[in-house]
């Protein structure tokens, strides 16, 4: 589906109804090395044809910058508008090593961090890596796509590695943001029980993905029924504008905005 064709809200939601902005994939290197063909396999998959325009269907797109991230936070100042941001707390080298993301990208996280000060911006935790560094698997393939590699909290991974992955990336974000994030945004909608028991060690109050509401322990699933989630793919390929348009439409509609974190105050779990 091409991003211009994204319903901005659910079908059944009501007017009135809140609405919680979501962008992933902030300084996730998923956008770097998560490349793969529309063809599935086959030729399209074959070495640099990936990269071809119509073959393409994901990365490589840069990171938003910060003039854009002010942009943003201009507009929902202005429309009244509020978005949570989905951060992976480290960008990953081409050699498997972990960069901070206030390290790898200090002036977006500033600007990002003053949309936070002004209340217009809140943080979620898009995992620490997005993808899996084992053996360099997150690497391009030459005759296959490796999306699959682009997911971090797989199933059959054990607690343990959960409770790391998890720990490493809270304390990144807590540490730089000055506040402590009990939100979690699994990459690729993909978690399981570990994950869950991982954020109820940790404090992680919500999770939110396309999933089923419910309630595990002290940790709340929130689906994304009031929930408009899109990546920063479409705001570095369409424009802060694309954004500026949905917000125009979704007040249009009779939505109002909060954050996800929001919603869990709503739930009736
Ligand atoms: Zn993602």
């Amino acid at each position: 589906m091409k991003s211009e064709d994204y319903l901005p809200t659910h079908p059944e939601i009501k007017k009135n109804e809140a609405i919680a902005l979501r962008i992933d994939d902030i300084g996730a290197s998923s956008k770097f090395f998560e490349i793969y063909s529309k063809k599935g396999k086959g030729l399209g998959n074959f070495l640099f044809l990936k990269l071809l325009p119509g073959l393409r269907a994901w990365g490589p797109y840069r990171e938003m910058k910060a003039s854009e991230w002010q942009s943003i936070i201009q507009i929902l100042r202005s429309e009244n508008a509020k978005l949570t941001v989905a951060i992976t707390a480290s960008w990953v080298d081409f050699s498997g090593t972990l960069i901070p993301f206030p390290t790898k990208f200090p002036e977006e996280a500033a600007a990002i961090k003053s949309g936070v000060n002004a209340g217009v911006l809140e943080i979620a935790i898009h995992g620490l890596t997005h993808c899996q560094i084992e053996n360099h698997s997150f690497r391009p393939k030459l005759f296959r796509g490796n999306r699959q590699f682009h997911r971090e909290f797989l199933p059959h991974l054990p607690y343990e590695w959960h409770l790391k992955n998890l720990t490493q990336a809270k304390k990144i974000l807590d540490e730089y943001f000055e506040f402590n994030i009990d939100l979690l945004i699994p990459p690729g909608n993909l978690f399981s029980d570990n994950t869950t028991r991982a954020c109820n060690q940790l404090g992680i109050k919500l999770i939110n993905c396309k999933t089923k509401e419910s309630q595990s322990e002290n940790v709340k699933i929130i689906s994304n029924r009031n929930v408009f989630a899109f990546h920063d793919k479409e705001v570095v390929e369409l424009g802060v504008k694309w954004l500026h348009n949905h917000i125009l439409k979704i007040k249009t509609d009779g939505h109002h905005f909060c954050f996800v974190s929001d919603l869990a105050k709503k739930s009736n779990l």
